[in-house]
């Protein structure tokens, strides 16, 4: 039993409110429910926006080494609160707090990275009598959905986005995993001035109300396609900006000339860090014909040697699935793939018990066309698949809607590159996976999004562009 008595509030205008409904927040590990949280009303929303609008007009006219200022003070909160944040993290996520811990101390990492950059003034034309420069500008007030799979490296990257370059915000956590960010807010509410962060929690509705609200100027929202395509058709009606970070079913390319045991144990996270609740998890592992048994072999055992339970517990590696629908979406995905006949080498079979477990489950060459291998199972369910040749593998990889990651593994650096520009993916990654940095542009092509975040191209998002011209004469 792990209740936490603490009364969660949001943040609106520098305060913390509470409301009349609430809703519970689950462990996942054991189903408990351990907090309740605000359920916010239009009337809540329409505070936090109002305010995000006044506060927007100093904080927008603060120099850029004054919000940084702000930022790095944000940053350093955060750091000092690291482990009671970590803890609340697991209790809400699943995942392990030496993980947890990760999470919160890369958002920390990130926001004083990504606070240091600055927006460039540029001189397109310089003439006697003419000139042109080129500025960006801030667009108002940012509203900002966040998913349950990295509910604070994902808040943080965008909040510190959205202020560097001038924006107020406005920031929804996931229904499933609201406390973290609560908290954040409530720790940090007296760094800004009050409305220029602004923490609402609520059921999916207020996602929408956010979408469509008129006094809102940006969505930077994350989560899965089919959600991303209602945001981008609500946002529509007042025409605001959009960044859309969705849902992926990454491809890994196990080249022939690669060595099974070496690489195993990085492939293996790649598909199951997070218990594969990752947007840029290994979805599909395609190993060459030559060394798919050997590869096969050492990925079982290895994966063998991992613990899964509760995240409290230090001697786990890997937590629950998030929450009880997803659990009941990658069950099913279990069982459709179970009664298709296709062998399941290691897993597979979900225990009678509190939490929502799923141990890790490793399915042995299904049909491409099957549902293990088309759909973004996000869960631990990873089929691995034979091709035979390097034609063959990047159109089968090339073939899905999506096109978030993908990673290549080999010796041959050349042909490995030569295969990774040819993945339709808006990063791939080569003998490792996963791997991101604040000064790398991330995003999704196809359907897995629009735009990009991290990096100064990310930070553009959060602003227009603006060209002044000058007749000198
Ligand atoms: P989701 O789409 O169900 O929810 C995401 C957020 O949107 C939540 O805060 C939710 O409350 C809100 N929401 C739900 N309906 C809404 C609506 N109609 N309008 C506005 N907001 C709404 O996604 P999820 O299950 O929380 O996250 C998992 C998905 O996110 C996976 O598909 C994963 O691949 C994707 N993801 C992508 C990235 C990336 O950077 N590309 C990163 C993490 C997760």
């Amino acid at each position: 039993m792990s209740t936490i008595t603490k009364d969660f509030r949001m943040t609106i205008n520098g305060k913390l409110v509470s409301t009349e409904d609430k809703s519970p927040v689950i462990n996942p590990a054991d189903e408990e429910v351990i907090a309740q949280v605000p359920i916010a009303t239009k009337a809540d929303l329409d505070h936090a926006v109002t305010s995000a609008n006044r506060a927007y007009r100093k904080w927008s006219m603060l120099s850029v080494n004054e919000r940084e200022e702000k930022l790095v003070a944000f940053a350093e909160a955060l750091h000092q609160h690291r482990e009671e944040l970590a803890k609340l993290f697991t209790l809400e996520m699943g995942r392990p707090l030496k993980l947890a811990l990760v999470e919160i101390d890369g958002a920390v990492a990130t926001c004083k990275a990504l606070s240091k950059k600055r927006l460039p003034r540029e001189i397109v034309e310089e003439k006697e009598d003419h000139y042109i420069e080129r500025t960006y500008t801030p667009l108002g007030v940012a509203g900002l959905i966040i998913p349950w799979n990295f509910p604070v490296s994902i808040a943080i990257r965008k909040i510190t986005s959205a202020l560097i370059a001038g924006n107020t915000v406005v920031a929804k956590p996931s229904p499933f995993t609201p406390l973290t960010l609560l908290r954040i807010g409530e720790i940090t509410k007296d760094i800004f001035l009050p409305g220029v962060l602004n923490v609402v929690t609520g059921e999916n509705e207020l996602g929408q109300w956010m979408t469509s609200h008129p006094d809102i100027h940006k969505i930077s929202f994350t989560g899965s396609t089919a959600t991303g395509k209602k945001v981008m058709q609500s946002a529509s009606l007042h025409l605001k900006r959009v960044t859309l970070e969705l849902g992926g079913n990454d491809a890994a390319i196990v080249m022939e000339d690669a060595n099974p045991k070496e690489i195993v144990e990085t492939i293996f996270w790649a598909a199951f860090r997070n218990t594969a609740q990752v947007c840029v998890a290994t979805k599909r592992l395609y190993v060459h014909e030559k060394i798919y048994d050997e590869f096969l072999t050492e990925l079982v055992r290895f994966s063998k040697t991992i613990k899964i339970g509760n995240g409290l517990n230090p001697e786990n590696d890997l937590g629950p699935i998030q929450n009880k629908m997803q659990f009941e979406k990658v069950k099913e995905l279990i069982q459709v793939t179970k009664q298709s006949g296709v062998k399941i080498v290691l897993g597979g079979e979900i225990e009678d018990k509190p939490g929502y477990f799923i141990p890790v489950t490793i399915v042995d060459n299904p049909p491409e066309d099957s549902r293990v291998v088309v759909d973004e199972a996000f869960g631990p369910v990873l089929p691995v698949l034979k091709y035979s040749s390097y034609e063959e593998v990047i159109e089968r990889a090339n073939h899905t809607n999506y096109g978030l990651g993908g990673s290549v593994w080999g010796k041959d650096l050349e042909l490995a590159k030569s295969i990774a520009e040819r993945l339709d993916t808006g990063t791939v990654w080569i003998n490792e996976a996963q791997v991101l940095s604040p000064d790398a542009p991330f995003g999704g092509h196809k359907e897995s999004g629009m735009g990009v975040e991290s990096s100064l191209d990310g930070i553009k998002e959060y602003t227009n562009s603006k060209t002044i011209m000058i007749r000198k004469k």
